[in-house]
């Protein structure tokens, strides 16, 4: 153990992460109740759920099929036979007054996933299990102070997949980033919407420290209540920063729950932590073994669509865009989609490519966050983005009239070739023509031109300008410069 020094100790940081994810099914995970947000309370519930004796539970199949999923996206090995046990704990919120979970044979067990950094963290196990109902404290935020508490149980019985870290990660940026990623593979997959803010998603961090160079463990603590990515950098920065200063004071770390308070900006005790026996686990003797089929599994494993980490390398790889723009365009599925749409379209034009993620990625993007959409919301296609971007590399039009005309493409649609002809906006490209308007431009600006000649080269820019203007963006820029340099220097 460490004593209290002069000089502090220096801390290495240990985390390890337990998700839980909803799994995006209509009905609950061991009986036919829906599991739609958002209804009254106890409209969604049934025998079952509402744990009545004498009711059977019966396993929802398209539950177990995007646990599988997830577990194959995540490098787990699927279990053959995996079974389910009985967690009890006394809580309102709880029916049964135990939870169907799994405890010593989960269904997914050893996988990993990949940090931008070439970090691997090791997936301890995903199982499954069913989330428990809600209380509504009234008179209060919490249950302190309340006058009293209501139970919904709707949401009691919705199917959740539980995945568990190795305690591998070692910043709250790579914390961040391994939810991110969770986040984003389960959207891809489509087997959960991924919202932390609604808590379809929800975190739980174990954090401790230890000395660096130390090889065991410190006391750990667990973190909840984290509704956000930000959130979950903010609350295991504060916690390593609270545990630090402990130690280094001469404390000593209390194993304890703790919830994050994101107005506050800080973990505050919930209660204390049960060691995992007083769970009383034992195997749920109403349900069969969950047994996976080889041949089975093997179509699921083949029928994976292409998830985050293997867009990102085809874009780099193949398609050539830099990491930046591919980790962008990764980032979102929809995006990610859309950009994909506009390649099929582009096939043989591979000199579109770079155009239309820095479209995506610049303008379009820009306009979204302006009006608060997202990109399924636009009426472009990508049809019409690769039109225009055509439009664009052909030098028929300059960049200046493609992003005047962008926002109307964005809320109407339509084609951007037909837009351009009906307002007549095509690029000047024609020497003469451009020629006759510097001629102008010179002619009305004698003092600039003398200051120009005298040295003040930086003016060029000023002439481009005004013809840009007389010819409301329509001239071509870089034929502009070149006139401007031979005439200026006559
Ligand atoms: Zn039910």
């Amino acid at each position: 153990m460490t004593t209290a020094t002069a000089t502090p100790t220096k801390f290495e940081t240990v985390i390890g992460v337990e998700v839980h994810v909803q799994l995006k099914t209509d009905a609950k995970l061991f009986c036919n109740s829906s599991t739609h947000f958002g209804a009254d309370a106890n409209t969604h519930t049934c025998p079952i759920c509402l744990g009545y004796p004498g009711t059977l539970p019966v396993l929802n199949e398209k539950a177990r099929d995007l646990a599988v999923k997830l577990g194959l996206a995540l490098n787990c090995t699927i279990a053959p036979v995996s079974k389910f046990d009985r967690k009890h704990y006394f809580y309102p919120d709880l029916p049964k007054g135990y939870q169907i979970s799994q405890f010593d044979q989960p269904l997914c067990e050893n996988g990993f996933m990949d940090l931008s950094n070439g970090r691997r963290i090791g997936i301890t196990r995903a199982h499954l299990e069913e989330d428990a109902g809600k209380l509504n404290h009234v008179g209060a935020e919490g249950l302190a102070g309340s006058l009293y508490s209501l139970v919904d149980l709707n949401r009691a019985g919705t199917p959740l997949l539980e995945v568990v870290s190795e305690p591998d990660l070692r910043s709250a940026e790579e914390a961040k980033e391994y939810m991110a990623n969770l986040r984003n593979i389960v959207r891809y997959l489509g087997v959960c919407d991924g919202n932390l803010e609604e808590g379809s998603m929800r975190c739980d961090a174990n954090v401790s420290i230890r000395p660096v160079g130390s090889t065991t463990f410190g006391t750990r603590t667990e973190t909840k209540n984290m509704n956000s990515l930000r959130a979950i950098e903010r609350a295991i920065n504060f916690e390593v920063a609270r545990q630090t200063k402990v130690l280094n004071e001469g404390g000593t770390i209390t194993q304890e729950t703790r919830l994050w308070n994101d107005a506050t900006g800080e973990t505050l005790p919930m209660r204390g932590k049960e060691a995992a026996n007083d769970y009383r686990y034992f195997p749920e003797a109403d349900l069969p073994p969950l047994r996976i089929d080889g041949e089975w599994l093997a179509s699921v494993k083949q029928s994976l669509p292409e998830l985050p980490a293997q867009r990102y390398d085809r874009l780099l790889n193949t398609i050539g865009l830099p990491a930046f723009e591919s980790n962008l365009l990764t980032e979102t599925k929809e995006l990610g989609d859309y950009y994909d749409a506009c390649l099929a379209i582009t096939q043989g034009q591979p000199n579109l490519h770079k155009p239309i993620a820095n479209w995506l990625l610049t303008d379009i993007n820009g306009w979204l966050n302006t009006e608060k959409k997202d990109i399924t919301e636009i009426a472009l296609t990508p049809e019409h983005l690769v039109e225009l971007v055509a439009l664009l590399e052909a030098n028929t039009i300059g960049s200046s009239v493609g992003k005047k005309l962008l926002p109307e493409l964005l809320t109407n649609g339509g084609s951007p070739k037909a837009l351009v002809e009906a307002k007549g906006l095509g690029q000047i490209n024609d020497e003469s023509a451009l020629e006759a308007m510097v001629d102008e431009v010179i002619a009305k600006n004698p003092d600039n031109v003398a200051a120009y000649k005298a040295g003040k080269t930086k003016l060029i820019g000023f002439f481009v300008g005004q013809i840009m203007k007389a010819s409301q963006g329509k001239a071509n820029p870089e034929v502009i410069n070149n006139i401007l340099a031979k005439k200026l220097a006559e």
